[in-house]
């Protein structure tokens, strides 16, 4: 790690455990504002009510906090300064990107400052010789890939809201999407970066390779959901374009079959680019949203998409469609050109906006299982469902075991809001118990917070809060999210209701 003024984090690493809740007594005072203002202008801090409400909260629109401040830093030295000032007044700050997170980490804190980073969307260098790129936090994920499509480039980590959310949210969540199952999260594909400390120094974690001499620092920040510090300049991995992509989508008679299917094609030493189921239900809601071509007689269908060489592509190809036959496929549908493919895709990245086809009101979850025991928890999900008298519908990458069961509900109806969060929860609980996580890709933050204790003992935690308090004694950074707090857990969340952005059509939950 290298370090800029004002000083070194090498200093602080053995600070007692802070308890990873909020450290901060102070408020956004008026001679706090003005010096918000000297440092970055009257028009990039927001202080009237109505513009705060903006940021009230991120995708998670059950919970909501009205900042007391909001700045919006375009360089590294004005967030350091924005941060100092927050130090020096002992105010909790959160960073923000686009506030797409679904897990509630961009929510605000009571009397805080939000830190938006949406304004440094500059792209600082591009080497195509070593496939790397320099960008700011506020980039897109996806005008990362535009940026270097034309030099047979692009960035592989794919969440759905690819087109809206920052690569500054992708380190901080480590996000995922449905190509990761071959190329890896977005931790595999960072070399560095530099990061805006809790008490405003500047330091660079990582470097040029990915498994850096000394502790993994830059690890550490990928996936601490803003708690460590305020990424400010990333260094990512590009990949070139694979030579082929061939996709089909096999219908089965059960979700168990279609696990099967996936059970085998991993055992056979294939690793799609993506490997990505919908059951009935979903099926049902994408075909009347977006009319992809999925059959609507199937229980059942796995997307399955290879990429690479060409004869290694194609040879991969076969053995799949072999093994979904021996599986027991009722039909397979092979995309004959790239439109159908888009169309394919156009299909299930569009089945958790299409819910709202086939219910009012639905719960999101977000949970990882052992891959083998598929069939086993979507049995288990199915009676769960029949006993609290909801639907559940299922689409998820299927490749690397991360569900995301939805469950639907009437919020017009008494009771069912309530009914939906309690199965919501213990869907995620059950992912734990059968050896797997409560997230897979979209976070803690404050909603799973109150999770932690079913999969880290108190030693785990406190281990992992001295880690923070490293870098963070204060607990200034992001608190509240993450760790379990009496606060947090006895609060409920308010009514899910569409994020902005999905209730226009711009992007879509996955
Ligand atoms: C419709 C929809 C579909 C989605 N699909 C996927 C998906 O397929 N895969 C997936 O993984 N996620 C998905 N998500 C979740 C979300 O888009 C990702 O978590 C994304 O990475 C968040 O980026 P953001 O810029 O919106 O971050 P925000 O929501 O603004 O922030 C998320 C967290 O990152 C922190 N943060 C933001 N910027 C910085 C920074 N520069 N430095 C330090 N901390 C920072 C915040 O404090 C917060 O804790 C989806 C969300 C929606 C609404």
């Amino acid at each position: 790690m290298t370090t800029t003024a004002p000083g070194s984090v090498n200093s602080r690493d053995f600070l007692p455990a802070s308890p990873g809740a909020p450290g901060s007594v102070g408020k956004v005072t008026a001679q706090m504002r003005n010096a918000v203002i000297a440092a970055i202008g009257r028009e990039r801090t927001l202080t009237e009510p109505t513009r705060l409400r903006t940021y009230e909260c991120d995708g998670i629109t059950g919970y909501r906090v009205v900042p007391a401040l909001v700045a919006l830093p375009e360089t590294t030295e004005e967030v350091a300064a924005v941060v100092r000032i927050c130090a020096d007044y002992g105010v909790p700050f959160v960073a923000r990107g686009a506030g797409t997170g679904l897990s509630g980490g961009a929510l605000p804190v009571v009397d805080g400052v939000v830190i938006g980073l949406a304004r440094m969307r500059r792209i600082l260098d591009i080497n195509a010789a070593d496939q790397r790129m320099v960008m700011e936090p506020g980039v897109t994920n996806a005008d990362i890939s535009r940026a270097v499509a034309h030099l047979d480039l692009y960035f592989a980590p794919d969440p759905s809201s690819q087109t809206v959310c920052t690569i500054g949210g992708n380190v901080a969540e480590n996000s995922g999407g449905a190509h990761c199952l071959k190329y890896g999260f977005t931790t595999n594909h960072i070399y560095a970066l530099t990061v805006v400390l809790a008490d405003g120094s500047v330091v660079t974690v990582g470097g040029d390779g990915l498994d850096d001499i000394g502790p993994d620092l830059r690890g550490a920040f990928i996936g601490s959901e803003g708690t460590l510090g305020i990424v400010t300049s990333i260094t990512v991995r590009l990949l070139r374009k694979p030579q082929s992509v061939r996709t089909l989508v096999a219908d089965f008679p059960s979700a168990e079959h279609a696990g099967d299917a996936v059970s085998g094609i991993i055992a056979a030493g294939i690793i799609p680019a993506a490997v990505e189921m919908l059951d009935a239900l979903a099926i049902q809601a994408c075909e009347q949203a977006v009319h992809a071509g999925y059959s609507l007689d199937t229980a059942a269908a796995l997307v399955v998409e290879l990429d690479g060489p060409e004869a290694e592509c194609d040879e991969g190809f076969e053995l799949v469609k072999d093994i979904c036959t021996r599986a027991g496929t009722t039909k397979i549908r092979i995309a004959a050109d790239p439109d159908e493919r888009m169309r394919v895709w156009k299909g299930r990245k569009a089945a958790f906006a299409a819910m709202g086809r086939i219910s009012p009101d639905y719960y999101v979850q977000d949970g990882v299982i052992p891959r083998t025991r598929l069939g086993e928890v979507l049995s288990r999900i199915d009676a769960m469902a029949a006993d609290a008298g909801l639907r559940v519908a299922n689409v998820f990458h299927a490749g690397d075991g991360n569900l995301h069961p939805l469950v639907l509900y009437n919020a017009a109806v008494a009771g069912e809001s309530e009914r939906g969060e309690h199965l919501s929860t213990a869907i995620a609980e059950l992912c734990v118990e059968l050896g797997g996580s409560i997230t897979g890709e979209h976070g803690v933050g404050t909603d799973k917070a109150c999770s932690m204790p079913k999969m880290f003992t108190e030693d785990d935690m406190d281990t992992m809060k001295r880690l923070r308090a490293a870098f963070d004694p204060a607990g200034i950074s992001n608190p509240g999210k993450l760790f379990p707090t009496p606060r947090l857990c006895g609060e409920k969340p308010g009514k899910y209701a569409p994020h902005p952005l999905e209730a226009a059509g711009v992007i879509d939950r996955g």
